[in-house]
C-alpha cells in the first residue's frame, strides 16, 4: 500500500506593497482538517484527493497547509516559523509512516524579505526528510520556477488557465503524474527554457489570447504518449526576485531531446509575440466616460491595487475620481481600511460619520480621502467565495457617499468575484460601475452581467505599467523593462 504524503504552502507576494504579510494572515490547517477543509471544493488538493480516492490501496498522509491572501513580502522570522511548522508536521507524520511519494501544493510566487525562493527551500527540507521518493508539485502559472525547484521536484504541474479556473483539474493532473511515478518504469525528463520576459494584458486570457495558443501546445504535449506535464509559467510580475522570468516547462517520460525541442518551440512562440503581452490601460476620466455612455454595468479593473496579485487594497485613486466627477449612476468600490472600519463600527449602523478613506497601508502612494458617509450595514466578515473557500474580512462595513457604496474591510480579501459583494448585501448587477481589484481573474464572474470593462490606469504596487515599478532584484535585462537580444 503506497503512502502519499501531502502538504500545502501558498501566498503570492507583491514586493512593491510596503505592508508585509504577517503570520496571522496565514490560514493554517493540520492533518484531518486539511482533508475536511478541501473536500468538495474546486481546488488542487480536492482534485488530487478525488483521484486518489478511486485508487485502491493508496493511503493519504495529510500534514499541514499554510495559505494567505496575496500581500507584501514575508518577514524573515515569519517565513522561518511557517516553514519550520510545515517541516515539523511532515517530520512527525514521516516518523510514524513509511512515505512512498509526496505531493506538494504550492502557489510558487512567494518571496520573503530576505529569502527569494521560499518554495524551493521548503521542498529542499521536505526531501531531506522523506529521501529519494517521487515528488510532484502543482503550481500556479504565476509561479516563479526557480532552478532549485526544477532540480528537486520530479514533475512540476502548472495551471493551464488564466483567469484560473482549472485548479481542481491541475490537482488531478498532479495526482495522475504521481501515480505513474509510483507504478514505476517512468523516468521524467523535465526541461525549462527561461525567457527574460514579464507579461501583462488581455492576450494572457487563455480562452481568447495568444498565450492560450501556447498553452494549447502544452496540452497537446501532455496528451501525447510520453507527455507528463507542460506549461508556460509567466511568473508574478510583482514578485521582485532574481529568478523572476517566464519559463516554458515540458516534462516527458525518458525523452529529453523531444522535451527540449518542444520547450524551445513554445519559447520562440512566446518571444516572437512579446510585444502583444503588454497591458492597454485607459485613464480613469476616460473610463468614467465609458460608463456614462453605457447604460449597463461597467467593471473598472483596478489591477494596480489587485489584492489577488499582492497589492495592499487601500488605493482610493478610483474612488477619488468618482467623487470628483459628476457621474451619478450607482457605484460600488471595495477598500481595505482597518481604521475606517473601526470608526464606522464604533459609530454604528445609521450613523453619519467623517472618515479618512484609503492610504492606511501604502501611505507613500495613497493619501486619505476625507468623506462624510452614512454607515449602512455592519457585518462579522465571514462569507464564502465562489470556489467554496471561506473568506474573512475582519469586520466589514458598507458605507454610502452620494451615489457611491463603499465596501470597507479590515483584512485583505480577494475582490475578484461577485460573492464578496453579494455576501454583504451589494449585488453588482444593481450598479453602473463596480470596481474590482483584479487584473483579469474577475472576468469569468462578470462576463454575464458586465457590458463594458475598463482596465483603469492608476498608480499602485501591482500596476500593469511595469516601468512605473521600482524593480531592484529581477535579473536584467528583462523585457519590457529593457530591450533584450535573445538567441533561442
Ligand atoms: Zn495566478
Amino acid at each position: 500500500m503506497p503512502n502519499i504524503l501531502f502538504a500545502e504552502m501558498r501566498q503570492e507576494t507583491a514586493s512593491f506593497n510596503p505592508f508585509p504579510t504577517r503570520y496571522e494572515m496565514f490560514r493554517q490547517l493540520q492533518g484531518a482538517e486539511l482533508v475536511s477543509n478541501y473536500l468538495g471544493t474546486k481546488t488542487e488538493i480536492s482534485g488530487f484527493m478525488d483521484v486518489m480516492a478511486d485508487v485502491e490501496d493508496v493511503q493519504l498522509l495529510p500534514t499541514m497547509s499554510a495559505a494567505s491572501v496575496s500581500g507584501g513580502a514575508i518577514p524573515t522570522t515569519v517565513l522561518k516559523r511557517l516553514i519550520d511548522e510545515i517541516v515539523s508536521s511532515i517530520e512527525t507524520v514521516a516518523s510514524q509512516n513509511k512515505v512512498d511519494a509526496v505531493y506538494m501544493c504550492l502557489h510558487g510566487a512567494m518571496a520573503g524579505e530576505t529569502e527569494d525562493d521560499p518554495e524551493g527551500l521548503l521542498v529542499e527540507k521536505v526531501q531531506a526528510i522523506v529521501g529519494d521518493v517521487p515528488l510532484v508539485a502543482s503550481i500556479d502559472l504565476h509561479a516563479i520556477l526557480t532552478d532549485r525547484m526544477l532540480e528537486l521536484i520530479d514533475v512540476v504541474v502548472p495551471f493551464h488557465t488564466y483567469p484560473h479556473v482549472d485548479q481542481y483539474e491541475t490537482g488531478q493532473r498532479a495526482a495522475d503524474c504521481l501515480l505513474k511515478l509510483l507504478e514505476g518504469g517512468v523516468s521524467p525528463e523535465m526541461v525549462a527554457v527561461p525567457l527574460p520576459l514579464l507579461v501583462r494584458g488581455d492576450e494572457l486570457i487563455t480562452e481568447t489570447g495568444k498565450y492560450g495558443e501556447a498553452i494549447r501546445m502544452c496540452q497537446e504535449i501532455e496528451a501525447s504518449a510520453s507527455g507528463l506535464s507542460a506549461g508556460v509559467n509567466i511568473g508574478n510580475a510583482f514578485t521582485d526576485v532574481p529568478e523572476l522570468r517566464t519559463n516554458v516547462l515540458v516534462v516527458r517520460d525518458g525523452n529529453r531531446d523531444q522535451a527540449e525541442d518542444d520547450a524551445r518551440r513554445i519559447a520562440q512562440f512566446m518571444w516572437t509575440n512579446r510585444e502583444l503581452f503588454k497591458a492597454e490601460l485607459i485613464s480613469v476620466s476616460d473610463s468614467i466616460e465609458v460608463a456614462r455612455d453605457n447604460p449597463g454595468l461597467t467593471v473598472f479593473s483596478d489591477a494596480a491595487d489587485a489584492t489577488a496579485s499582492g497589492a495592499s487594497g487601500d488605493s482610493n485613486e478610483i474612488l477619488k475620481a468618482l467623487v470628483a466627477s459628476d457621474f451619478d449612476g450607482r457605484c460600488l468600490v471595495p477598500l481595505v481600511d482597518q481604521p475606517a472600519v473601526q470608526q464606522a463600527v464604533d459609530e454604528g449602523e445609521g450613523a453619519v460619520v467623517q472618515l479618512a478613506l484609503g492610504g492606511s497601508l501604502d501611505p507613500g502612494r495613497f493619501t486619505p480621502l476625507e468623506l462624510e458617509v452614512e454607515v449602512l450595514r455592519i457585518y462579522d466578515g465571514h462569507f464564502t467565495y465562489e470556489n467554496g473557500l471561506a473568506g474573512f474580512g475582519g469586520r466589514v462595513v458598507i458605507v454610502r457617499y452620494r451615489n457611491i457604496d463603499i465596501l470597507l474591510v479590515q483584512r485583505s480579501l480577494f475582490f475578484v468575484g461577485q460573492d464578496v459583494f453579494k455576501s454583504h448585501g451589494c449585488d453588482p448587477a444593481d450598479y453602473r460601475i463596480v470596481v474590482v481589484k483584479s487584473p483579469n481573474g474577475f472576468r469569468p464572474y462578470y462576463d454575464s452581467i458586465a457590458s463594458k470593462i475598463c482596465a483603469v490606469d492608476v498608480i499602485g504596487s501591482t500596476s500593469a505599467n511595469l516601468q512605473s515599478l521600482p524593480y531592484r532584484k529581477v535579473a536584467r535585462p528583462v523585457f519590457p523593462l529593457d530591450e533584450v537580444d535573445l538567441e533561442l
